[in-house]
């Protein structure tokens, strides 16, 4: 397994649907599609690298992934 970005720690971010109120917290580099669990909006598009976010950025979040 490679890693392709320059930051080796993984990034999340919160997100707010553009349709609803629901936020949730999604990968910055998500491989597929991510929706909204409460909407089924589009909320993260893969992008072969960052993925393009639609919808409100509330905070972004360092973490290791689990
Ligand atoms: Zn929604």
């Amino acid at each position: 397994m490679s890693d392709t970005g320059k930051n080796p720690k993984s990034r999340f971010i919160r997100v707010k649907c553009r349709d609803c109120d629901n936020v949730q917290t999604v990968f910055d580099r998500a491989s597929s599609k991510v929706v909204c669990q409460v909407c089924g909006s589009t909320m993260v598009l893969p992008r072969g690298g960052k993925a393009e976010i639609h919808g409100e950025i509330l905070e972004r979040v360092d973490k290791d992934i689990e």
